[in-house]
Formats: C-alpha cells, structure tokens, sequence
C-alpha cells in the first residue's frame, strides 16, 4: 500500500482525495492535513464543464441532483461587458463536434455581417438548452458547499486531521517527511501540496517561477457576496471591465459572489475599495462589508510534479480568473497524474510528461487570458499599460484575425483548453475580424468557393437548430421541474 499525504483542504486537496482515493482504493492510504483557521480561500465559484465530468466519473453524481442539493446553478459561458465600452459579448461553452469542417461556420455569418454568437449559445439568458446539441455544460458552485459535500464523500475513506505543518523535510529533490505541530513527524510515499499560495512543500524542492506580471498584471482581489433574490437565474458568468480591472459576477443560490480585481501597480487599495462600493451601490443597493483582501502573484511552476510531490491548483499557480480556469486545472492535474502515474512508480518520464501538459495548459491559459485584454483601450493607467503590453502571441494572432480567418488548424496546434470556436468568440467580441479580409482570404485559397459553400451549409444549419434551442427557464431545471439530459 503507497501511502498519501495531502496538505490543504481546499478545493484542491479535496478533488485530489477523491480523485486519488476512488483510483487506487485500497492499494493507497490517503492522510489529508489542514488548519482549520483557514480551511480554504473561499473563492473559486464559476467552473468548466470538466467539473461535471468529475461530478459524473469521480462521484457517481446525478447533475439535476446535484442542483438541488448544492443551490449550485448552471453555467453555459461568460458575458464580457465593456471590454469594449458599451460592448457586451458572449464565451459560450462550444459543441466539440466539428467533424466535417476545418473552417467554423462563423466564417460564413461574419462574413454576411450575421454572427450570432458561437456554436452552441449565442448570448446571457436565464435559460438552458432544449436537447438538439449536445449539451456542454459547467457549473456555478458555492465553494464552502461544494466543500463539505466532497468531505461528506470522502471522509469514510480517507483520513481528515486538523494539524499545522510546521516543518518540512526535503533533500532538495524530493520530500522527506513533514513535521505537524501536533502530529509530529509523518511520511510518505507521495506528497500532494495543496496547500494554497505558500506551496509549502512544493518550494522546499527549488521550483523555477514563471512571472506573468508584465503581461497580466492583476495581483489584488477584493471579494464579497451579495444576497439577491432571482426572479431569473441567469445561466452564466458576467466578468464586468472598469477603469482599472474588473468584476465577477456568479448566481449561486439565493446570493450573487462578486469580486474586484486590480493592479496593485496601477490602483491603491484605498482606491479599489472605494470604487467597488461604489459599484455594489450602484448595481445592488448595498456598501461593501469586507476588510478582505486577496494578494497573489500571477504566474505559475514551471514544473508543478518534482520528485515525490505533486503541487495542485494554487500551490501550483494562479492566472487570473477571466476563463474560471482554476478548478479545471485541479481536476486535469489529477487526471494526467492518475493516467500517466498509473503504476505509482512514480518514473521521471511520467513526471516529465505531466509536467510538460500541465505547462502548456497554463500557457494556454495565459494567452487566452491575455487575449481578452486586446481592447486597444487607453482610457486610464491600467488600459494604456495593457494596450501596449501585449505578448507576442496576442500581436500575431491579431494580425491573423484582421487580415485572414481563423481555421481549425490555426488552434489546435498543442492546444486543449479551448477550441478554435472559442477563439472565434472572444476575438469577434473584441471585433478583430473584418469581412473584406476573409473574403481576400477565401480568394486567395485554392479552394475557397468549396470551404464558403460547406460553412454556409453548417451556418443553416447551426441557425436552424439554435432557434430550436435555449427554451427552458433555467429556475425549472435548478427546482427540478424538468430534469436535463446531460450524458
Ligand atoms: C480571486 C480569485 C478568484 C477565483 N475565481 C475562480 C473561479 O471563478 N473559478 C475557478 O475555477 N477558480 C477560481 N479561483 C481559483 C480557486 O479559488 C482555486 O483554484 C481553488 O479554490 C483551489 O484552492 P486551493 O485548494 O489550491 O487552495 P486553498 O483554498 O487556499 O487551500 C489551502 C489549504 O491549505 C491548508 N494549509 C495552508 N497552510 C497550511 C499549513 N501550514 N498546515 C496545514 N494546512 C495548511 C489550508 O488550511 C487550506 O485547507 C479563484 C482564485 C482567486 C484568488
């Protein structure tokens, strides 16, 4: 039997128990520490759809169940406003199925001036899919509820301890042991730090730090959930641009979390404070009530798998949250592990391997975010460092959008996170595209005639089926009402 330590009881330690524990069973013990004084960051509330395909493999879950149980409530994408000023637009999640094309059918509509959003969801509404497409979907989940029910599910075969590490033992490249205040002195087979910012184990092991800072520049979140009362329960995200940053919105039970975020480098917090209350006033009627606030370092490891430790979620980095990408990083960290480790042999190869997609999975992660900030704004300090900071990857790929297209190949190149439909969105969303110049690109391919004439048969056919489609009051679906087919 291999034995596992996990430092942390976030949301991290908690996936990675469950995920860990429900593979190996009994070939592993699992001891998962934490301090109770600060039991998780108490953020971290808009998802992927990998969360229920974690949900579904990892729980056995029902999603409709779920709802219910959890006052969790479903997320089909994100609504971007005033990216642009007075621009609003909408990620949805996309239908993975592209198998008959290699060019979106948005290069027809964009060019006929008729886009309407991505494959699947076109725009913020309050309702959910009827069953044409496949429905790809995440969730909005209450961090402390969400919690308590993975413990509620883990706890009878895992071990949970209340106990600070105060120590830990490492030759530099692997752990040792880890000294708890209480406990004293434990080992094992496999660390998992998850132990949130500090990377307590991870750090003893010399990670190298890759700094984002000079292209994402917000290190400052001022969180504070709001109690409302839905007369509709909006089925997506809404992250808000200000002057200097920008706001999360997430519908959750009978509250909306919210959050600010800024720059340290361009905003003081006495500053952020007082234009956060000033929005909660003006968009709910109520002051802001928190002292709290979040400080981080964006960036990542480089490598977050060294030796005998593995390093998820926070402990492994943090890019912003524009795309909720947090929790699906956890969640894909565990599953390549599980994969890629299935021996527990733990062999350097492996480690290498999943070292390798989890890198490209933040740097993907980073460019996608970065992306986002392509606005051209020079409306403040924040929006003319942004508009002249952009990486390089951001500078090409807008290039590419003005003067030609985005084909499926243009993405899939070592990307997995987000699909060339996705790009479509954001970039549309920011208005890079430009019908003259997909039509000089159609002419200038030796078969253009062919790629327009199969993207307007997809476009007819995507239109037909999407005004089929969004019917369900999304409050039926979360009282359970109507049941949704989500396999
Ligand atoms: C502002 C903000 C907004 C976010 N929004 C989203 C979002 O919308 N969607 C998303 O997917 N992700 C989001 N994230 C990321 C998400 O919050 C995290 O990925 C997720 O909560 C996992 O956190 P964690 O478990 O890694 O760390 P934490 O929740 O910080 O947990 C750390 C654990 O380590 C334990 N610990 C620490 N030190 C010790 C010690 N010495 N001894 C014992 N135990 C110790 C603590 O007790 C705790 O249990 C957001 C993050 C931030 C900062």
């Amino acid at each position: 039997m291999k034995k596992f330590v996990i430092l942390g009881s976030g949301t991290s330690g908690l996936i990675a128990a469950t995920m860990i524990k429900k593979r190996w069973g009994d070939q592993v013990s699992v001891s998962l520490y934490y301090d109770a004084k600060k039991r998780n960051i108490a953020v971290g509330e808009s998802t992927t759809p990998i969360v229920t395909y974690f949900l579904k493999k990892y729980l056995d879950v029902d999603i409709t169940d779920f709802l219910k149980d959890t006052g969790s409530t479903v997320k089909l994408g994100i609504n971007f406003k005033d990216w642009i000023p007075g621009v609003e637009y909408f990620h949805g999640f996309p239908e993975l199925d592209f198998s008959n094309t290699h060019y979106p059918e948005s290069l027809y509509s964009i060019l006929i001036d008729d886009y309407d959003g991505g494959m699947n969801y076109s725009k913020a509404t309050s309702t959910l899919p009827s069953h044409t497409f496949r429905f790809v979907h995440a969730l909005h989940i209450d961090t402390q509820v969400f919690s308590k029910y993975l413990e509620e599910r883990i706890e009878n075969d895992i071990e949970i301890i209340d106990d600070i590490a105060e120590k830990v033992n490492s030759d530099g490249e692997n752990i040792e042991s880890i000294v708890f205040r209480n406990s004293g002195e434990v080992k094992a087979d496999f660390y998992i730090d998850a132990s949130g910012f500090n990377s307590i184990l991870l750090k003893e092991l010399n990670p190298k730090w890759n700094d984002i800072s000079d292209y994402l520049p917000i290190n400052r979140a001022i969180p504070q959930q709001v109690p409302h009362q839905f007369a509709e329960v909006p089925s997506y995200t809404l992250a808000e641009a200000t002057d200097n940053g920008w706001i999360w919105r997430i519908p959750i039970g009978n509250r909306y979390g919210t959050g600010y975020l800024y720059s340290s480098r361009f905003t003081s917090d006495e500053e952020a404070r007082e234009k956060y209350n000033q929005w909660l006033l003006e968009n709910f009627n109520t002051k802001l009530q928190t002292d709290r606030i979040i400080e981080y370092n964006p960036g990542y490891y480089e490598n977050h798998w060294i030796g005998n430790c593995m390093a998820v979620g926070l402990s492994s980095g943090f890019i912003e949250p524009l795309e909720s990408t947090g929790i699906h990083i956890i969640i894909q960290q565990l599953k390549d592990f599980i994969e890629y480790n299935s021996t527990l042999n733990n062999l350097k190869y492996n480690r290498m391997e999943c070292n390798r997609r989890c890198n490209s999975l933040y740097k993907e992660v980073v460019e996608f975010v970065c992306l986002h900030y392509n606005t051209n704004r020079t409306d403040s300090k924040f929006w003319r460092y942004m508009t002249s900071h952009k990486t390089e990857w951001v500078k090409a790929f807008d290039e590419k959008c003005r003067e030609e297209f985005l084909e499926e190949i243009s993405i899939e190149n070592g990307k997995e996170f987000w699909h060339v439909d996705s790009y479509i969105q954001v970039a549309q969303g920011l208005k890079m595209f430009k019908p003259e110049s997909i039509k000089k690109f159609l002419d200038s391919l030796p078969n253009g005639d062919e790629i327009l004439h199969n993207c307007r048969l997809r476009y007819e056919e995507v239109k037909r089926a999407k005004t089929q489609n969004m019917n369900i009051p999304h409050r039926s679906v979360l009282n359970g009402s109507v049941v949704i087919n989500n396999h």
